[in-house]
């Protein structure tokens, strides 16, 4: 059934720690799609990931810091409680508590591109529409038949006008990346927002 309400991205990830590259596309997507909203959901404990390098806790309250100013930007932390937390039960939880609300999954190519190992995976659509969007710099010309195609195998005709692709400004930023620099001692800043650097640089997770 088709919701009327207002369109949400639900952003989910691990955002250990979020970076520019994450905030760059949540608001790319935003605006170009356009949504009314995007809510940033960081996972419990990953199935698929080993431990986070940060907590939960800590994950939640950089984002928190990261898109304070922002009015269309919301941080959730429902998956709090699940270890480990699954997409799907997510969105389950979020189509019932937000009965109008007509949600959108937001999905970076990787993520997309490995979807198919998640629990459940064939029952996204019953709660979410998915957009997927571009990473990095490369050649997008064939993703959006790509994505139709798999969509199509995956779902059937139930993907019609559900599953779409947009390509956004490529920002070659990882987490990974910004792990690395952390346990060699180097300096973060301005491959995440001030406020997190700051909070890092405090922690001592980071050079002065
Ligand atoms: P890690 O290196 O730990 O996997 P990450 O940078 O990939 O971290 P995640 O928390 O794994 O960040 O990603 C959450 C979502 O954000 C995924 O859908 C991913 O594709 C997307 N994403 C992360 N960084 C970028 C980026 N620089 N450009 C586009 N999409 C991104
Ligand atoms: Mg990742």
């Amino acid at each position: 059934m088709a919701r009327s309400g207002p369109k949400i991205g639900i952003f989910g990830g691990t955002f250990d720690p979020p970076h520019l590259g994450h905030l760059r596309v949540a608001e790319e997507v935003r605006e170009s799609f356009p949504l009314e909203e995007i809510w940033f959901i960081p996972a419990g404990s990953p199935p698929h990931k080993e431990r986070a390098y940060l907590p939960f806790t800590e994950r939640l309250h950089l984002i928190e810091l990261s898109i304070r100013e922002n009015p269309y930007f919301k941080v959730l932390d429902i998956e709090r409680e699940e270890k480990p937390s699954y997409t799907l039960k997510t969105l389950e939880k979020l189509s019932n508590l937000y009965r109008d609300k007509d949600f959108y999954l937001l999905l970076g190519w990787d993520a997309f591109m490995e979807m198919e190992s998640w629990w459940n995976y064939q029952e996204f659509l019953h709660f979410a529409s998915l957009i997927v969007f571009s990473r990095g710099k490369g050649n997008w010309n064939e993703a959006s038949r790509v994505v139709d195609e798999r969509a199509k195998r995956i779902w059937g005709p139930k993907a019609q006008g559900k599953v779409f692709f947009i390509e956004v400004f490529p920002m070659e930023i990882s987490s990974t990346t910004i792990r690395k620099l952390l346990l060699e001692g180097r300096s973060i800043r301005y491959l995440v927002p001030e406020a997190v650097y700051f909070y890092l640089r405090e922690k001592r997770l980071t050079s002065p």
